[in-house]
């Protein structure tokens, strides 16, 4: 894949750039490691009055980094703002919090003195260079959630970004290094995904987060297995959307359209396939495919559009084949289905529901990025929970429900890193993020997010 800013809204090519060649990515890797060796020393309240900087700086170029990612990946312009704004409300929560999370833990005094010891803590030092190969969703959000918690750690971080999105991924570099990060200690490698192996084989990188697709996943992890170093894995998803009969059926219809079409239906948490009891479905899915008709589809720089184009036009591709698929299988489109015929150029899809979808459709199982919701109709809540687990992913999940056994259950049975109650999944600094079966392993934000890259020390006082 080429490394170029290609406008998902009209396909044209608007710049292209050469990867680093060997000496280069030497150069990085060299400095990264140097800078740890300084950057790990520092107090937590130096890396927070640059973490506060970089956020600063970052909320001034509030409406230039929107429209870079829009034009890189087809957000709507509207969406791409709050993106940003979310990344500067992390960085500073992680700048406040951090020293908190990262305190000296300790153990119960019985088992010190059990143990032979005067005394004992457990500190979290950091690990040194970490890898970054990160995906174009979220161009800045998926960053960010790595890179606020790992330098506030005491960690730098090397950047392999998706390749669509090389101006946010330069946008990031120059960010920390406005902010007076010293040099080294976050760097964007322009490289293609070939590169990753040579890279996170090299010593001086001593783990890796990813989060992309699950053979992306797989590579990385294999060879961080090789070479025994640690990783977190935030892969795909295809969240269950529960609808059971004491829901409020005008918010569950109305979120739903959200939850499926945000970022253009390219979110690993969106709700992808709505399940719901058989008493409340004809009231859900007239709501709900109505409200997917509504949505504006267009141009994603118009501040009134609801869903732009996909990022990619390989992209569109596999949503297309999945929807064919499910199509020929007998599926029925209670919209969309197809490319919307306003749009002659760009990698638009309309906005779709399926109905009658069997476990023969290949969307049963996969991952469908891109706005289109498949839609079932089970007969009560064990169906409901077998059908929610039927899926190789378990990322989050959303339930709606008044009935506080219905909740029980629930928060007992959902195979998920997640579940959301009459509300849609939605990530946030202070709440742990990750997931289980294939949706990938560790977790993001929170404290549990900025322990996953430290050496947690036992220190022992005999
Ligand atoms: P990829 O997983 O291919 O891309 C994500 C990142 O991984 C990019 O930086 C990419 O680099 C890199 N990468 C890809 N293959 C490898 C590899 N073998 N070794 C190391 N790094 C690699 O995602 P796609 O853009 O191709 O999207 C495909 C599907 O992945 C989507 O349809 C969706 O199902 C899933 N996905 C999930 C995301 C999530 O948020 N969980 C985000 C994006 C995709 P490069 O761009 O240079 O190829």
């Amino acid at each position: 894949m080429p490394i170029a800013t290609v406008d998902p809204a009209t396909g044209e090519t608007l710049e292209s750039f050469e990867p680093l060649d060997d000496a280069k990515v030497e150069a990085r890797l060299a400095a990264a490691h140097a800078a740890f060796g300084q950057y790990r020393t520092s107090d937590f309240s130096e890396r927070a009055r640059l973490m506060n900087r970089a956020a600063d700086l970052l909320e001034e170029d509030n409406a230039f980094i929107a429209r870079t990612m829009t034009t890189e990946m087809g957000k709507p312009v509207k969406a791409a703002r709050a993106e940003a704004a979310k990344c500067v409300k992390a960085m500073r929560w992680y700048a406040e919090r951090a020293e908190e999370l990262l305190a000296d833990e300790q153990p119960a005094q019985a088992d010190v003195a059990d143990s032979g010891a005067e005394r004992a803590i457990v500190r979290y030092r950091p690990l040194g260079v970490v890898l970054a190969v990160m995906p174009w969703n979220f161009p800045l959000w998926q960053v960010v959630r790595f890179a606020a918690p790992a330098l506030m750690a005491g960690n730098v971080g090397l950047l392999k970004h998706a390749s669509n999105v090389p101006q946010t991924a330069l946008y990031l570099q120059d960010l920390f290094r406005r902010a007076g990060f010293p040099e080294g200690c976050f760097q964007t490698l322009l490289v293609g995904s070939g590169a990753v192996e040579g890279i996170l084989r090299d010593e001086r990188v001593v783990a890796a987060t990813l989060t992309g697709s699950e053979p992306a996943g797989r590579s990385v992890a294999s060879i961080a297995g090789d070479e025994i170093k640690k990783t977190v894995l935030e892969l795909g998803g295809s969240d269950p959307y529960l609808v059971l009969p004491s829901a409020d059926i005008e918010r569950a219809a109305a979120t739903a359209v959200t939850a499926r079409v945000q970022n253009n239906g390219q979110s690993c948490i969106a709700a992808k396939r709505f399940i719901v009891h058989a008493d409340v479905y004809d009231a859900f899915r007239d709501r709900f495919v109505a409200g997917m008709r509504e949505l504006t589809v267009g141009d994603p720089a118009d501040e009134g559009t609801d869903v732009g184009p996909l990022a990619t036009e390989q992209g569109r591709k596999d949503l297309e084949e999945l929807v064919d698929d499910a199509l020929a299988r007998g599926a029925t489109a209670l919209c969309g289905g197809q490319r919307p015929k306003e749009q002659e150029r760009g990698w638009y899809y309309s906005p779709t529901v399926l109905a009658d979808v069997t476990p023969q459709m290949r969307i049963h199982r996969e991952e469908a990025f891109g706005p289109v919701a498949t839609l079932y109709r089970v007969a009560d809540l064990d169906e409901a929970v077998t059908l929610a687990n039927d899926s190789p992913f378990g990322l989050s999940s959303n339930v709606w429900t008044r009935d506080d056994s219905d909740v029980e259950r629930c928060v007992r049975d959902l195979q998920a890193g997640g579940v959301f109650f009459n509300g849609m999944t939605a990530s946030h600094p202070g709440l742990p993020f990750g997931g289980v079966k294939r949706s990938g392993y560790g977790r993001e934000l929170a404290g549990h997010g900025i322990r996953e890259f430290c050496n947690a020390t036992t220190v022992w006082y005999g």
